[in-house]
C-alpha cells in the first residue's frame, strides 16, 4: 500500500484557515500564535511538521495544498 505524507512548513503560515475548512480532522488554528497546526504531526526539522494520512484524506488535503496562499502544504505519495 502506498504511503501518503502531509507536510506543513509552519513558519510561513498566515493562519488563513483554508486548510482547516478543507480538512478539520487534520488542521486547526493555534490559540497561541494564530497559525495552523497539523494535528498529530511530528516536527522533523525546525518548523517542518509531517504526518501520514490515509487515502480517504488525500483529496481534501490536495485541495488544501492547492489553495494554501503561502504554498506551505505539501502532499506526497510514495
Ligand atoms: S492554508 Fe496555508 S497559510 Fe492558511 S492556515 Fe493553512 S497552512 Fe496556513
Amino acid at each position: 500500500m502506498s504511503k501518503i505524507k502531509l507536510v506543513h512548513y509552519r513558519d510561513k503560515c498566515i493562519g488563513c484557515n483554508s486548510c482547516v475548512e478543507y480538512s478539520p480532522e487534520n488542521w486547526d488554528i493555534s490559540d497561541k500564535d494564530g497559525k495552523s497546526n497539523l494535528i498529530g504531526s511530528k516536527e522533523t526539522k525546525k518548523g517542518v511538521f509531517v504526518k501520514e494520512i490515509s487515502e480517504l484524506e488525500l483529496e481534501e488535503n490536495k485541495l488544501a495544498e492547492r489553495d494554501c496562499p503561502s504554498r506551505i502544504i505539501q502532499v506526497t505519495k510514495s
